[in-house]
């Protein structure tokens, strides 16, 4: 059966992975990219390069969108919106949930249909098995094209609400990007007394990998809304990060990120937690001061 036609705008390591991939899978691949150099290898292996956006957007239905953000579709596609009735667009970009709403229904304006993906994979893991993609919108547009993006990755689709891919894929980075920071600040930590990033691999290997369990135990506490200090109390976890914080300052490392930590197990202590568990914080965040 003939496969379906793509077009993919964007080829930062993202949107370029992608492309190579529907052409290794046999799609007829036409891409776009404001640095047009970025298409040469693709080209070689058969892509086209579409001379402009409105180009673009008209070789295929299926149009792919990989770009820093959601400004950058607007400074492609708006000087393209004639092209845009009949398309179906896809767009792989990270941005907010409210920007991922107001693009349907700019895109809606113009007769396109539109989803939103949020990728849960590097460059890398494009077109492997075990990567997925958050979508939403249209549930009939996204079965329509789910063959297709399937190529990509594993696809999860989340619901009609076209901001809801953006948010469980915010919400992933809420976590990897806090614990990501903190896994180098612990590095800058232990550089300073002579304990290599290698060194530390199979410790905070095992620290971030028993996060399941921790997840586990508390997940149906905080669905509660019960935060019992049977297991752990916040005036423990105080007394824990402020040591975290000394020891970074005696190290002669910058303290910012556990004295952010700090501050706020201080503020879940002033609400009145304090023989609660560390969990009661998240009343605490329910709550900005700011
Ligand atoms: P890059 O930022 O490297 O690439 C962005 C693309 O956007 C390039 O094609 C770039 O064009 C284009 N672009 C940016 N601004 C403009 C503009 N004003 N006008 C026209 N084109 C513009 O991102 P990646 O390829 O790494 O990622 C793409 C998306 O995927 C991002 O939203 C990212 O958050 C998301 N993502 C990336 C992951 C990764 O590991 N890389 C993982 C998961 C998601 P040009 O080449 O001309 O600069």
């Amino acid at each position: 059966m003939q496969k379906q036609p793509v077009t993919v705008i964007g080829l930062g390591p993202m949107g370029h992975a992608m492309a190579s991939t529907f052409l290794d899978n046999g799609h007829q691949v036409t891409v776009w990219n404001r640095t047009a150099s970025r298409a040469d290898d693709l080209v070689t292996k058969g892509a086209v390069l579409a001379a402009t956006p409105a180009e673009a957007l008209s070789a295929s239905e299926l149009v792919v969108l990989s770009l820093t953000d959601y400004d950058a579709m607007y400074a492609i596609l708006e000087p393209a919106t004639q092209a845009l009735e009949g398309r179906t667009l896809v767009n792989l970009s990270s941005d907010t949930p409210e920007k991922a709403r107001e693009a349907a229904k700019w895109a809606a304006r113009h007769g396109a249909e539109y989803l939103t993906g949020g990728v849960q994979a590097s460059p890398t893991g494009i077109g492997q098995p075990e990567s997925f993609t958050f979508y939403s919108g249209s549930r009939p547009v996204f079965e329509a094209a789910k063959g297709t993006l399937d190529v990509l990755t594993k696809t999860d689709y989340r619901g009609e609400d076209p901001g809801l891919a953006a948010l469980y894929y915010q919400l992933q980075l809420d976590v990897f990007w806090t614990t990501a920071l903190a896994y180098l600040h612990a590095l800058a930590v232990a550089d300073a007394h002579g304990i290599s990033a290698q060194d530390m691999l199979p410790y905070l290997s095992g620290t971030v990998g028993s996060m399941p369990d921790f997840f586990g135990f508390y997940t149906p506490r905080i669905d509660a809304g019960e935060h019992p200090g049977d297991v752990d109390r916040l005036a423990m976890g105080v007394a824990s990060v402020d040591h975290v914080v000394q020891t970074a300052k005696d190290a002669g490392v910058d303290a910012a990120l556990p004295a952010a930590v700090l501050e706020i197990f201080r503020r879940g202590i002033t609400a009145g937690y304090a023989a609660d568990s560390f969990t009661s914080l998240i009343e605490t965040f329910k709550k900005p001061t700011a």
